[in-house]
């Protein structure tokens, strides 16, 4: 377990606040991209007080995270947490979770599906494969909303900054916008066009069933994607 402090919170969209936790004593935080902590409430019984959030920190080896956070009115634990402010104190467990990225998928193209919340592992491990020199890499990002894209005006500059970098925003709820729909579709599209690439999907149970349904019937395997399901 790690005892850190809130040291920043950002509004990043509506419903969603990008929390900054720092080590009380100053210990740095080791992570590898994708992995995830597990935030502990002080009152709730014990069988139902942790709830698990993605790190979704630009760097690696420092004594900060960052995890990004969607307020779920209906929820127990996202009421309680949207009322901590900075300087609030909190206990999380050590970085875990299988769904990383690991150095040998750096031979192909990359694909990140998500929807949400769920681009929180993606922001990790998308800036530490472009700096190991990753091939192609293509971020799938599902909202309703223009407000609602996580991060946006870093996905638009980093796209301007790396040519290796595609960033395709697809809008459930504004029909005039280019890439208006669900993400299957844009995936599909790519995926015919690349073949081989390794794939990672975060989010959500009913976008995470469809895509797996979707990549199976394409002839991907289990050793080509890569999938985390928040609920
Ligand atoms: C590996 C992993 C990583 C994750 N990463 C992120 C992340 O980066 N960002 C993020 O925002 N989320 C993430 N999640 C989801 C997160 O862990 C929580 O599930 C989410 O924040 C909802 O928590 P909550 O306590 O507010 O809702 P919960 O209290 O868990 O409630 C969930 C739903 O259950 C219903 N419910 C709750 N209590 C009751 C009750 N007593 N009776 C009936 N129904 C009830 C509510 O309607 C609510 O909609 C991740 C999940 C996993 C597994």
């Amino acid at each position: 377990m790690m005892q850190v402090e809130i040291t920043n919170i950002i509004d990043e969209s509506f419903r969603v606040k990008r929390f900054e936790l720092s080590t009380l004593d100053g210990s740095v935080i080791e992570f590898v991209p994708g992995q995830f902590v597990q935030i502990i409430h002080p009152s709730l019984p014990e069988f139902n007080n942790t709830r698990s959030y993605s790190i979704s920190s630009e760097n690696t080896n420092s004594n900060k995270i960052e995890l990004c956070i969607a307020l779920n009115e209906n929820g127990v634990f996202t009421p309680w947490l949207f009322k901590q402010d900075i300087g609030s104190k909190l206990e999380v467990s050590e970085p875990k979770g299988e769904f990383v990225l690991k150095e040998e998928y750096l031979d192909f193209p990359l694909i990140f599906i998500c929807t949400g919340t769920g681009i929180a592992p993606f922001r990790s491990m998308i800036h530490k494969a472009l700096s190991l020199g990753s091939k192609e890499v293509y971020l799938i990002f599902g909202n309703r909303k223009f407000n609602d894209v996580l991060y946006m005006h870093e996905w638009e500059s980093l796209m301007l900054q790396n040519s290796k970098f595609h960033f395709i925003p697809v809008l459930s709820q504004e029909s005039e916008f280019k890439n208006s729909g669900y993400v299957h579709e844009f995936y599909s599209n790519i995926l015919r066009e690349i073949g081989e690439a390794r794939i990672f999907v975060c989010g959500w149970k009913e976008m995470c069933a469809e895509t797996r349904n979707r990549l199976k019937e394409m002839g991907y395997n289990r050793k080509q994607y890569f999938f985390e399901q928040y609920d």
